[in-house]
């Protein structure tokens, strides 16, 4: 048996979660709960100077809001913590010491503008830039002089010179990468904070991280992990480098294109059922045809090895029909929670208040039309406010010279009918209206829709009007035969 399976999801607190991070947790996740492991929240705020003030808090509410739990991470007390990096400090300066001291790593103190010179010069030559490794043969003698004195240095990791380093990805196969193109990785600050290089290997080491999976942009910084567990002598973890995250345009998704926020996807009104379904298609799939995954059925399937290599396109389309079927999914009851909820979010004028069996009858007109809660207040306005103006197209099309007598005819037999009125009764009594005058059905049905409606089209007409009441629905016609006629 291997090492009991142990993963990780290490943002850095520089904003909010945005739509890859959500990706790369999920994936973490999902993982975890296939493999009955643990799934670990850790906060990689080593660059002080790019912490975002709340990001912390809006990572841990998003991943709870998708469902996404963590075992271990801030605010629990599992047994690897602190689970934040700028409280593990003296972890990394102690092994950044130990680096230094079996001559794997050494003290810089090259000044800001001596590493611009080099710079400078290695472009000018064409070169890509590079440290020039310039301390890297100090005696330790002079460093600790140059210390004493009260210099300031950095430590850097010693890269091998010449020669290449093969390692295994799980979903990439081999990777191989020229040492000759890393660098001599700053790996502990001035400030005495490491560099995300150093304590994303000593923390996963410590915390017995089995598996590492995160987005293929931290590809080129494994082989400096790998190093660094050679040089302390620790077994490394799995790798897997999930595919970049795309445009339709197949240009690198970016903050700057579009939304990534996951908020913006809540506050825009995508359900959690549909946006989790939605990421963990972005780079893995099932194997067949099916599509629409609930979270526990995703856990059931997921596995590494049907992550694919090539880039994930961002569809919004396939994000829109996701949440219009897991809208459908849910019965009535757990959509009238969710229309209740918007309608509290999004008072109507008047702040009518409306009943559940209405709420519920409006939920069963409209179900299979919506692809967002709040659809059913945009896309049927009707059910919760009369008309403010009728379409214009439709009137000119439906609204003829005999429909105010017709429509006058109509509401006179709704009012001779007798209690108990049922929906039936207003299709009955529309048949028998045109049949005494002999006119068509369609003749009265279409403006009486936009009577009642505004509009040309929507649910069933007697749906419609059965929800509204007999005594609405004779209001509107009035207000329809003023303002038309
Ligand atoms: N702190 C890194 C990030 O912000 C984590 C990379 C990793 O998972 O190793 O994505």
């Amino acid at each position: 048996m291997g090492n009991p399976v142990r993963v990780r999801f290490a943002p850095s607190p520089t904003g909010y979660l945005h739509v890859g991070g959500l990706r790369t947790a999920l994936f973490n996740y999902l993982f975890a709960r296939h493999q009955g492991g643990k799934f670990v929240l850790r906060i990689e705020d080593t660059d002080q100077s790019r912490k975002v003030e709340g990001a912390v808090e809006n990572l841990v509410e998003t991943l709870h809001w998708a469902g996404i739990h963590f075992d271990e991470g801030p605010g629990t007390d599992g047994a690897f913590g602190p689970y934040v990096q700028s409280e593990r400090l003296a972890v990394y300066q102690e092994r950044a010491r130990q680096l230094v001291e079996e001559g794997n790593a050494y003290f810089c103190f090259c000044t800001p503008q001596r590493l611009d010179e080099v710079r400078r010069r290695q472009l000018a030559m064409k070169l890509s830039p590079s440290y020039d490794r310039h301390c890297r043969n100090l005696s330790a003698e002079e460093a600790a002089k140059r210390r004493e004195a009260g210099e300031p240095s950095v430590i850097r990791m010693k890269m091998p010179n010449d020669g290449e380093m093969t390692f295994d990805d799980v979903i990439r196969s081999k990777v191989t990468i020229a040492y000759k193109v890393l660098d001599d990785q700053v790996i502990l600050k001035s400030d005495g904070f490491p560099t995300y290089h150093l304590a994303v290997v000593v923390d996963d080491h410590l915390m017995q991280i089995s598996h590492v999976i995160r987005g293929e942009e931290w590809l080129p910084s494994t082989p400096k992990h790998l190093v660094l567990y050679k040089y302390f002598g620790w077994q490394p973890p799995v790798y897997a480098h999930l595919p970049l995250l795309l445009n339709p345009d197949k240009t690198k998704l970016s903050k700057r294109q579009g939304d990534v926020a996951v908020d913006e996807y809540r506050s825009k009104g995508y359900l959690k059922e549909a946006l989790v379904n939605f990421v963990a298609f972005l780079g893995w799939n099932p194997g067949d045809e099916r599509e629409l995954f609930s979270l526990d059925q995703l856990i059931g399937e997921f596995s590494l090895e049907r992550v694919g290599k090539s880039g994930a396109v961002f569809n919004i389309e396939k994000l829109n029909w996701m949440n219009a079927q897991h809208l459908r999914m849910k019965d009535d009851r757990e959509v009238l929670v969710l229309l209740k909820e918007y309608l509290e979010q999004h008072p109507l004028n008047g702040n009518k208040e409306f009943a559940d069996d209405y709420l519920l009858g409006v939920v069963s007109a409209m179900r299979e039309r919506v692809v967002f809660v709040k659809d059913f207040v945009e896309k049927s306005p009707y059910f919760f406010k009369p008309p403010a103006d009728f379409d214009p197209a439709v009137v000119k099309k439906r609204w003829k010279h005999e429909t105010p007598q017709l429509l006058r005819d109509y509401m006179k037999a709704l009012s001779s009918v007798e209690n108990p009125f049922k929906k039936e009764d207003y299709e009955l009594t529309l048949r028998r209206t045109v049949e005494t005058v002999k006119k068509a059905p369609g003749e009265l049905i279409h403006p009486l829709r936009l009577a009642v409606s505004g509009v040309g089209s929507g649910p069933g007409l007697y749906d419609i009007l059965a929800l509204l009441g007999r005594e609405e629905t004779i209001r509107r016609i009035n207000v329809a035969l003023e303002k038309l006629s």
